[in-house]
């Protein structure tokens, strides 16, 4: 989300200026990304049914939400999730949890290196992408459950383009695929475009609303430039936000972008609202625990800045950072076909949620 400051300056000043921006913003940016040590001193696991679905879930507590893990499938040799954690020590939890479920078999906990553990998880068949889910829940004081790490194995494939999102039909939704024409956004380190990525989403996220019964109106639908070429930027982004007021109805309106950062080890996914709106601090919630869910990211946090597109749109707005394009890793799963129709799921999931379902 570089636009309104950053047009006509180089690549490298962009990304300084982006950050100054979220800086101004809401402080957001983790300036150095401190690795505080987590143990695993909680355990849960049963049964439960999900959307209707059969599931075996495991949750593993942590000290806070800011656990930098890695989901490694070993599915299809091994029948093995393997959950990889970076600055974290098992803790008192039993090395071995047998758990002899049909889903599941069994946990082994073990510290590869100093403060690296691995979670490997047994599972009692092999499972399919679309038959696990891993994210990361609040601490529930009251319940006296820490931060967790949920893993949900299902009995059945989740997946299919099928899926029904309530709640949308007869509903008017704006998506802003950022940047565009002459505005490349930020630029990945092989080279992909943010205006490419966050195009190729919002295409998605259209599909599925529309099959769902929603109106989708895009602020682009190519890569052009909304308000024209030789614009200022307040013109372009205007011409965004126009989009939205201008449509008789327009329910919501959704901005789609990428992150950067200079440092390239940045990573993670966050949203955004104007502050002081509930329904857009409501709609960036709502999409943000879909895609932290979903996309398997770090979850940065739903946060309030006062970006050009939120601000000025009179309708519940929010703005998407999916993930930092500027991340080898992330870039490469922002340019991947079949992540970005994760992600396109997950938000119109968060819309559906948003609208009631
Ligand atoms: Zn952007």
């Amino acid at each position: 989300m570089c636009k309104f400051f950053c047009r006509a300056v180089s690549a490298a000043a962009l990304l300084v200026m982006c950050l100054s921006m979220l800086v101004m913003g809401q402080g957001s940016v983790e300036a150095a990304e401190k690795s505080p040590v987590h143990e695993l001193n909680y355990f849960k696991s049963y049964e439960t049914e999900i959307q209707g679905a059969k599931a075996f879930r495991i949750e593993i507590g942590m000290d806070k939400d800011n656990l930098d893990y890695q989901v490694i499938p070993k599915t299809f040799l091994h029948k093995q999730l393997v959950l990889d954690m970076k600055s974290t020590k098992p803790g008192k939890l039993k090395k071995n949890i047998k758990l002899n479920n049909s889903l599941v078999k069994r946990l082994t906990i073990s510290e590869l290196e100093r403060r690296h553990t691995q979670v490997v998880i047994e599972l009692g068949k092999n499972v399919t992408e679309d038959m696990y889910s891993v994210h990361v829940e609040k601490a529930d004081h009251k319940a006296g459950k820490p931060y967790r790490l949920v893993v949900d194995i299902f009995a059945e494939p989740q997946g299919g383009t099928d899926e029904n999102f309530k709640g949308v039909k007869g509903r008017t939704i704006v998506i802003d695929p950022g940047h565009g024409g002459s505005d490349s956004g930020a630029v990945g380190p092989t080279g992909l475009a943010e205006k490419t990525a966050t195009l190729a989403v919002s295409k998605k996220v259209k599909t599925l609303l529309e099959a769902s019964g929603a109106r989708v109106v895009m602020t682009r639908d190519r890569d052009v430039d909304v308000y024209g070429r030789n614009a200022t930027d307040r013109q372009e982004l205007q011409a965004r936000v126009n989009v939205g007021e201008f449509t008789p109805g327009a329910n919501i309106f959704v901005s789609i972008h990428c992150n950067a950062f200079s440092n390239p080890e940045a990573k993670g996914m966050e949203t955004y609202y104007f502050p002081g709106s509930a329904r857009g601090e409501q709609l960036a919630t709502s999409i943000y625990n879909e895609l932290l869910k979903d996309g398997g990211l770090a979850g940065r946090g739903v946060r309030t800045a006062n970006f050009y597109v939120i601000k000025h749109s009179s309708m519940p707005a929010t703005l998407l950072e999916l993930a930092f394009i500027t991340n080898p890793r992330e870039e490469a799963l922002l340019g991947d076909d079949k992540y970005q129709t994760t992600l396109a799921k997950a938000i119109a999931r968060g819309i559906s949620r948003y609208f009631g379902e």
